[in-house]
């Protein structure tokens, strides 16, 4: 694979900048890693680690030089990077992240860059529970996706050359609208995630009532529910709070159907919840035939599983 940034800055040293590093070395993907956090001990593991070429203290001083500076820190504060990285940056540059919301952060980021910058916004559909440098590796973009979300002007050449970086890292590219983006995700990840912290927390208020039967006895579903919220709060929180609109249109529709189904039992209707389950399962049955998951039990203890 040859090389397609000279240097490249992450910002942030958590589960998807270390994996992005340990892929792009993998591949030869840059002349030079360099790399940054928030906290001397992040700093110190990703250093311990050699996950970057050269780890500095300041957001400013990682983006100097950078022909690529990926924002790799929660959707909440990716405004606040973008102000303390703006005059630093080399004319010409490509800013993009990897933020799992995407109409929030252009919009919190955007207006802050200089002009020549080229902004390039991204999300890999890829990570697990875990969090921080030590989560890292350079398997998880293998086969999934990363969606690149360009803004109204977003140089072709710019968007072109990032599409380069991750194909070399191991996703498949494709280009998508910002708020067509937040939807998509609000279905396959924000609400699933909203509905596993509730299914977990009624569990836990349930367990001060049957002591811990619901620990002892955990089923599979429900031990599936605990690895999801296992997610990191601050992460979670952030998409709560800028994917507003979509996830609550999408917890809207699952609770008509949920209300629907609550119904069917009470009225012990088995042909609608059979068909409803029948419709359900198909969907399972295309996402391992799209190569996104295996049909192997592994009761969500593969660390390395999405
Ligand atoms: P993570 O493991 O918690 O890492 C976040 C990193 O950001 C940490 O190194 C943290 O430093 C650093 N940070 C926080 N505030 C900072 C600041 N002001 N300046 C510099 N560094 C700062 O998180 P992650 O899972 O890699 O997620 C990072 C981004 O990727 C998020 O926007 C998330 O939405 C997105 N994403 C996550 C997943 C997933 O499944 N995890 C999947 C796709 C996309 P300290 O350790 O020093 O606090």
């Amino acid at each position: 694979m040859t090389q397609v940034y000279e240097r490249v800055a992450l910002i942030g040293l958590g589960l998807i900048a270390g994996s992005m590093a340990l892929a792009m070395r993998r591949a030869g993907l840059a002349g030079e890693i360099v790399g940054t956090a928030r906290s001397p001990e992040t700093r110190a593991i990703a250093a311990e680690l050699g996950l970057c070429d050269r780890i500095v203290a300041t957001n400013a001083e990682a983006v100097e030089g950078a022909d690529l500076v990926v924002l790799c820190v929660p959707v909440g504060v990716m405004g606040a990077v973008a102000i303390e990285i703006a005059p630093h940056l080399a004319p010409g540059c490509t800013v993009s992240d990897v933020g799992s919301v995407k109409g929030a952060v252009i919009a919190a980021v955007g207006p802050h860059l200089p002009a020549g910058v080229h902004f390039v916004p991204a999300h890999p559909l890829a990570g697990t529970e875990h969090s921080g440098p030590r989560s890292g590796f350079a398997e998880l973009f293998d086969n999934r996706w990363c969606l690149l979300v360009p803004i109204e002007g977003s140089d072709d050449a710019a968007v072109a050359r990032l599409g380069r970086l991750w194909r070399g890292i191991g996703a498949n590219v494709d280009v998508m609208e910002a708020d067509h983006h937040d939807l998509v995700l609000a279905v396959t990840s924000h609400t699933p995630h909203l509905i596993a912290y509730t299914m977990v927390g009624v569990a836990d208020d349930l367990r001060r009532v049957t002591d811990s039967e619901v620990i002892k006895y955990s089923a599979a579903g429900f031990r599936d529910f605990t690895r999801i919220a296992a997610s990191d709060p601050t992460m979670w929180r952030d998409v709560f709070l800028t994917n507003k609109d979509a996830t609550l249109e999408i917890l809207g529709r699952f609770t008509e159907e949920l209300f629907a189904l609550q119904r069917a039992i009470r009225k012990g209707d088995g042909q609608h919840l059979f068909e409803y389950f029948t419709r359900t399962r198909a969907i399972r049955r295309s996402i391992i035939e799209a190569g996104q998951d295996t049909d192997a039990p592994d009761f969500g203890r593969n660390p390395k599983k999405i």
